[in-house]
């Protein structure tokens, strides 16, 4: 076995599979993993936006295959990792794909409850599932894009963070499970992310946006390239001690009471 093997690495060209990489932050993690010169097989459901942000990507030597997946759909997931194993396997997921409907118990329907689980939740764990024997082999690792709202209650978001915090005890047991078989699973928590889908959280009450900036430590929302930098490091050997780990990735805004009124200019 090669060191490089001995510290959980990949010994060929990294094959990465990154799912929601039609937007966002899962766009962000693709473009940021081609850089460094993996193979991407990129993931959503939204196949005609995954083709327009990835039609020119200019990635010579590299592969980059595009599929139409709902993660909610484990037979296409099965078929899809049938093919990455085609090409030697899989050392890295990164799980991007994921919605978000407002609501407190009240105001959220049973319909919209059970649909931000199921992608959410229960989409992790079925990428997860068909992921792991390929993780196995190659001794990779899957990080899962959680949120704050995975570690924290937050007002008026009640399926989403249910189906967050689900998704941090997921990984956790995943870490337990799989760690001792050389795969490492860990979650990032990002705040707000500016991305479509805090636009769409925000079109309705444009004023929030301000309002929350200013629960941050740091004065600003991250940006997609604030998560892909992360997810890289998590899945490089300088991240090869990582495993179980929840990071917060919040400008501070999980790290206890704040007051942007007595904050240092
Ligand atoms: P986004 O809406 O910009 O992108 C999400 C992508 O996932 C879209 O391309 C969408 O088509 C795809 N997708 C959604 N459901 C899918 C499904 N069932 N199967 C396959 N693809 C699907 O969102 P984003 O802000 O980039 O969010 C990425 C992840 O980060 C999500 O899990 C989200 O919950 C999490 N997150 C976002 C924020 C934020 O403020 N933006 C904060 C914390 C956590």
């Amino acid at each position: 076995m090669s060191s490089q093997q001995d510290m959980g690495l990949p010994a060929a060209r990294e094959n990465a599979v990154i799912t929601g990489a039609a937007s966002g932050i899962g766009a962000a993690v693709a473009r940021r993993l081609l850089d460094r010169g993996a193979n991407v097989f990129l993931i959503d459901r939204d196949i005609d936006r995954l083709r327009s942000v990835f039609a020119n990507v200019d990635a010579p030597g590299e592969t980059v295959k595009l599929f139409q997946a709902d993660v909610t759909d484990n037979a296409k997931l099965k078929a899809l990792f049938a093919e990455v194993d085609a090409h030697g396997g899989v050392d890295n997921v990164v799980h991007c794909a994921g919605v978000a409907r407002l609501g407190t118990v009240i105001e959220i329907d049973e319909a919209s409850f059970d649909f931000v689980l199921d992608v959410n939740l229960k989409g992790t764990f079925l990428l997860a599932k068909n992921a792991m024997p390929s993780l196995m082999k190659r001794r990779g690792c899957f990080t899962a894009i959680a949120s704050d709202a995975g570690t924290q209650g937050a007002s008026g978001y009640a399926a989403y963070c249910a189906s967050k915090h689900g998704v941090v005890g997921l990984i956790k047991s995943m870490a337990l499970d799989h760690g001792p078989q050389g795969v490492r699973c860990n979650a990032i928590c990002p705040g707000f992310v500016e991305t479509p889908m805090l636009d769409q959280l925000f079109a309705d009450n444009p004023s929030d946006r301000g309002f929350y900036e200013k629960t941050v430590p740091l004065g600003r929302f991250a940006r997609p390239n604030d998560v892909a930098e992360l997810a890289a490091f998590i899945s490089s050997p300088a991240g090869s001690y990582l495993n179980g780990a929840i990071i917060a990735l919040d400008g501070g805004s999980t790290a206890g009471y704040f007051s942007s009124a007595s904050a240092a200019d």
